[in-house]
């Protein structure tokens, strides 16, 4: 697991001016509050919490690429088969990464590829890519040519809904045990079907990942230390009640569940950039 990304950097332009840049947009799309009520601590069952297996294997909650721990325990392919099928996609979207890179550009034949990069934010909202390590010379190439076009791909929200789904679920069993009940077996239902899809490809859509209100804490510092901490946010009138995972995401406990509504089906990024001069710069800080 590779969490070397930075979550914010400032680059010193060889003009003199200061570039300041992070993986968090400059204006969050609402202001929600939040009061914090209390962390959740670790509790460990017999059985699997989503299936009723025997629960053999360590699970983190959230997923350890966000700064879980390990909290309970699952059994062996709740653990891994359900967490292969849905929580790349939300690490990639924790990250604010872009897969699957394709960079064309004038005068090179075909497209070039990247491996997943950051996408960070300038604080006039303005967007840098981070490219870092081997690149591509031909991408270089590109991009001293002032024009290239660049399509990638943005994290599965069905997919990564089914994650915060599965951690929030969890969060709800340490924190009052295994629920009973028809809210509780439409979950469990939802998430043993993504687990046992032929592949990630094929999950199936959950109305009721769909549903949940996600929350994400886009400032400088986390709102809480602990991986899991029950929450309560004031969005509109009625308190939404929930976890904040990893100190940044809110995910409520209950769903608005909607048939009809569909994930965001337009995961594709094209862009066209006119790229400027080249300006060369000394990176003068990096925050974790
Ligand atoms: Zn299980």
């Amino acid at each position: 697991m590779n969490r070397q990304e930075p979550g914010a950097m400032s680059v010193e332009l060889s003009d003199g001016r200061v570039l300041h840049m992070s993986t968090t947009r400059p204006k969050p799309s609402a202001s929600a509050r939040i009061t914090l009520l209390e962390t959740i601590t670790r509790r460990l069952f017999d059985d699997c919490p989503i299936c009723g297996d025997p629960a053999t294997n360590e699970e983190h909650v959230p997923p350890a690429a966000m700064g879980g721990e390990k909290m309970t325990r699952t059994c062996a392919a709740c653990n891994h088969r359900l967490g292969s099928h849905v929580e790349a996609d939300l690490t990639d979207w924790y990250d604010n990464l872009i897969t699957l890179l394709r960079f064309t550009g004038p005068g090179i034949q075909g497209a070039r590829r990247t491996a997943r990069i950051p996408l960070m934010w300038t604080p006039e909202d303005g967007f840098a890519l981070l490219l870092s390590g081997n690149i591509d010379p031909a991408i270089e190439e590109m991009l001293r040519s002032g024009e290239i076009e660049l399509a990638g791909l943005l994290p599965d929200e069905n997919r990564y809904r089914l994650a915060l789904l599965k951690h929030s679920y969890l969060a709800v069993c340490l924190q009052f045990g295994i629920l009973e009940g028809a809210d509780s077996d439409h979950v469990r239902r939802d998430l043993i079907a993504a687990r046992d899809a032929a592949g990630r490809m094929n999950v199936p859509h959950s109305p009721l990942a769909m549903g949940l209100t996600v929350i994400r804490h886009n400032g400088a510092t986390a709102l809480a230390s602990a991986p899991l901490v029950r929450a309560i946010v004031h969005l509109g009138e009625e308190p939404i009640e929930g976890v904040l995972l990893a100190g940044r995401v809110f995910v409520s406990w209950s769903s608005t569940f909607n048939p009809d509504q569909g994930p965001d089906q337009n995961r594709h990024l094209q862009v066209s950039m006119q790229v400027g001069k080249p300006i060369s710069g000394t990176v003068t800080s990096v925050d974790p």
